[in-house]
């Protein structure tokens, strides 16, 4: 049937209305229920090994437009809406962004999910169906508000399966209800799934702001992603959402397994699991465990499960390295630990050393030990992280286990970030060199025969200027805030970290404002515009934001400086917004403290729409300075291995705040948090609190690189200025962007760890 007929036929049967009679909101519903049905006839890839990516969250995005793409329809009904007086990006905002994941890692879950479709391998994601997300942000006197962010609607990207597994918890027993997302292919005629599980009865939204009963698991285990850990009940919580996604994605593959027709002690020929960081870890036992009921010995259960389980790891911030003590699993799960006290009897006979144990004196179960030992390989996301984890953060591992160690440097897809996001400049570059980068991304260095054409030059500007000028009618359209279209969009985007330093971004807009004041203007005005959410128990982050929003403030409201400086902060930053603001940045912030941030893939989707990168040399920073060239990319900052003995408790060069404040101009900067200008404007035991952190603490060492940013950020200010030169810049970074698609982390994940095919 035609396209056009089949959305007739939805429409009538749902709305007794013909397509063009139908509003924005029935379209959408209609179009969903076109690419469900699309997607429904094509059949999983089939290959001898199935992938489970296992991931506490997936920060999906919207999907009708990926999806439309996906299914190589998205021009097609373009045109049909278009012929029917509709905007199918208009149909599009009426789609609710699934609140599945938080920021990088569970982006980079969902640009997997979308290359490992697009390669036409066979892998599925396992996971939760949170209800209500992290939270929605909004801000209200200048600070952040937490409230909860539905998104699940009659109509929905939810697939019911008919499948239920019960999860054994201490004490008592839960359903675990499996609804599916479907992953078409877009480069062949297959569709692979993102399985998520949740209970049968889940609550109701709170009354008010985000609290509930944690300790109503039966009903409150999906309800949100991270819920508040910082009680006892909030961290038990997290526990039984772990045990609840692994015990129950840990069914769904052996009973996979069996109706591919194998036994359970063929579990390793035919299944491959991905640890997406260490939320998921309890997968191990639970395999173990799951495996011996089926009558394997304890020896043959963790032999099948050590080949089958690889682990990812994110982080060197020792905070985010989850330990849980066994107490915890012992009740929400007592059928795991004499599993686990075995797995770390066995680890200590490998290596006595107390400090690779998996269970420690404190009876704390480290779960990235235990993902070590009992998995087969162990990737880090960057070059440089890879290079820290065997050097210093797990050396003692990398001593027992060299052959477990590998990189994967993180990607992202270019049919989300680039294709469907900026349409504009994807044109461009078809018109350039042709469409192939698509399936090769490789081939964008073809761009690079255009780095003295001064008509594509220009042609670059005009798409990048045209992005500036539709942001700022969205962000006016949703927060009343007007942007100049004509200065630097200088853009930092990212959850809100005082390791991610946008303390220090601030910094610079005092050090801009105090010059402005003092009649000294920039070569260009600048407008520094922020997205980040805070974790809402994290205090320091959130005095970070109330920061910003005073600037932003206090700069609205002074003629004097509004022309030359602005700072803009994006409610509710998301994947949505995401699409909206990469197209438009000049500017992408990656100003990390060296050696702290693993990866980052917002650098990436930055450099692939043609900003250019001011940033440390930090994550995969370190390779696109190497793939751009010095003079494409602004790099300032500590060198990781400075920062690293910086904190050396044991080196003499220990950082101290105080060190670096007391320089006149650092000095002054940060007492303007202090100023009567900004306590005008804010909570002065907000501003306070921040203000002794930064001197007397500024644990992520934002003094210590402060100046030569700003000196870098100015530079970059005055280069911006000459417009061919920067275009060159701009063009350079998209040429080199093709190497950071995810289609080429999957391909090596494939060759390195998984060999599905
Ligand atoms: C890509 C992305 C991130 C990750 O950004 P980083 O700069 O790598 O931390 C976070 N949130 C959203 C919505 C994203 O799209």
């Amino acid at each position: 049937m035609e396209l056009r007929e089949l959305l007739a036929q939805i429409t009538e049967e749902r709305f007794h209305l013909t397509p063009e009679k139908c509003g924005n909101r029935q379209l959408y519903t209609a179009l969903l229920a076109l690419t469900q049905h699309l997607t429904e006839k094509r059949p999983a890839p089939a290959v001898a090994r199935k992938l489970y990516y296992f991931s506490a969250e997936f920060l999906m995005g919207k999907l009708l437009d990926n999806n439309l793409l996906a299914l190589g329809i998205h021009g097609q009904v373009k045109e049909l809406l278009a012929k029917m007086g509709k905007d199918l990006s208009e149909v599009e905002d009426a789609e609710p962004e699934p609140s599945l994941g938080n920021g990088g890692l569970g982006r980079l879950a969902a640009c997997f999910l979308d290359s490992i479709a697009a390669l036409g391998l066979q892998g599925d994601g396992v996971g939760l169906n949170y209800h209500y997300g992290l939270f929605h942000q909004k801000f209200e006197g200048n600070k952040q508000v937490e409230t909860p962010d539905p998104w699940m609607e009659d109509d929905s990207w939810l697939i019911p399966t008919g499948t239920v597994f019960t999860v054994p918890f201490g004490g008592f027993e839960l359903k675990a209800v499996l609804r599916d997302i479907a992953i078409p292919s877009a480069y062949c005629d297959r569709a692979n799934r993102l399985h998520l599980f949740d209970v049968e009865e889940p609550a109701q939204p709170p009354e008010s702001g985000i609290d509930f009963d944690k300790t109503d698991i039966a009903h409150q285990i999906t309800s949100f992603l991270y819920p508040d850990d910082s009680d006892e009940e909030g961290r038990l919580l997290r526990v039984y959402q772990q045990y609840f996604m692994v015990s129950a994605g840990a069914q769904l593959i052996l009973k996979e397994l069996e109706e591919r027709g194998f036994a359970p002690d063929e579990l390793a020929g035919h299944a491959v699991v991905q640890i997406n960081d260490t939320h998921p870890s309890m997968v191990i036992p639970e395999l173990i465990r799951l495996l011996m009921e089926k009558g394997l010995s304890m020896d043959e259960a963790i032999g099948q499960v050590e080949r089958t389980c690889a682990y990812t790891n994110h982080t060197i911030l020792a905070e985010a390295l989850e330990k849980w003590p066994l107490a915890f699993i012992e009740k929400v799960a007592p059928q795991l630990t004499p599993i686990i006290k075995e797995l770390d009897k066995r680890a200590r006979k490998v290596s006595g050393n107390p400090a690779v144990a998996i269970l420690d004196e404190d009876g704390l179960v480290h779960m990235a030990h235990m993902d070590i030992h009992y998995g087969y390989s162990v990737n880090g996301v960057a070059a440089l992280h890879t290079e820290i984890l065997k050097k210093a953060e797990l050396k003692a591992f990398y001593a027992l286990y060299p052959e477990k160690f590998n990189n994967k440097t993180n990607g992202v897809t270019l049919r989300r970030w680039l294709e469907a996001c900026n349409p504009e400049l994807t044109a461009l570059i078809d018109g350039c060199i042709g469409a192939d980068w698509r399936q090769q991304p490789e081939k964008l260095e073809g761009l690079l025969a255009y780095g003295n054409d001064g008509q594509v030059l220009g042609r670059l500007l005009a798409v990048k200027q045209a992005a500036k000028v539709r942001f700022c009618g969205q962000l006016e359209a949703a927060q009343g805030i007007a942007l100049d279209p004509q200065s630097v969009f200088d853009v930092q985007i990212k959850r809100l970290h005082e390791y991610k330093r946008q303390q220090m971004n601030a910094l610079y807009v005092i050090d801009k404002y105090l010059e402005i004041k003092a009649g000294q203007t920039p070569e260009r005005p600048v407008t520094v515009i922020f997205g980040a959410k805070a974790a809402p128990a994290y205090v320091m982050a959130k005095h970070i934001i109330h920061l910003i929003l005073c600037l932003q403030r206090l700069i609205e409201n002074d003629p004097q400086v509004r022309p030359w400086l602005r700072v803009a902060m994006v409610e509710n930053y998301n994947v949505t917004w995401a699409e909206r603001l990469i197209p438009a940045a000049d500017i992408s912030e990656q100003i990390s403290l060296a050696s702290k941030e693993a990866s980052g893939t917002g650098n990436m989707k930055l450099m692939a729409n043609g900003a250019v990168t001011l940033g440390t040399l930090d994550g995969a920073n370190v390779e696109i300075a190497e793939l751009v060239g010095p003079e494409n990319i602004f790099t300032f900052g500590a060198h990781s291995d400075r920062v690293i003995r910086l904190y050396d408790a044991k080196g003499g060069e220990r950082y101290r705040a105080l060190d670096y404040y007391h320089t006149p101009k650092v000095e002054r900067l940060v007492d303007f948090l202090l100023s009567p200008e900004l306590l005008a404007v804010g909570d002065p035991l907000a501003l306070a609190a921040l203000w002794r952190d930064i001197k007397g603490k500024d644990w992520f060492m934002a003094l210590l690189d402060l100046e030569e940013y700003i000196a870098v950020k100015d530079q970059a200010v005055r280069q911006y200025a000459g417009r061919e030169a920067w275009a060159r810049k701009m063009l350079v970074n998209i040429a080199k962007a093709g190497y950071f698609s995810s289609d080429r982390t999957i391909r090596q994940y494939n060759e390195d760890i998984w060999h599905l095919s």
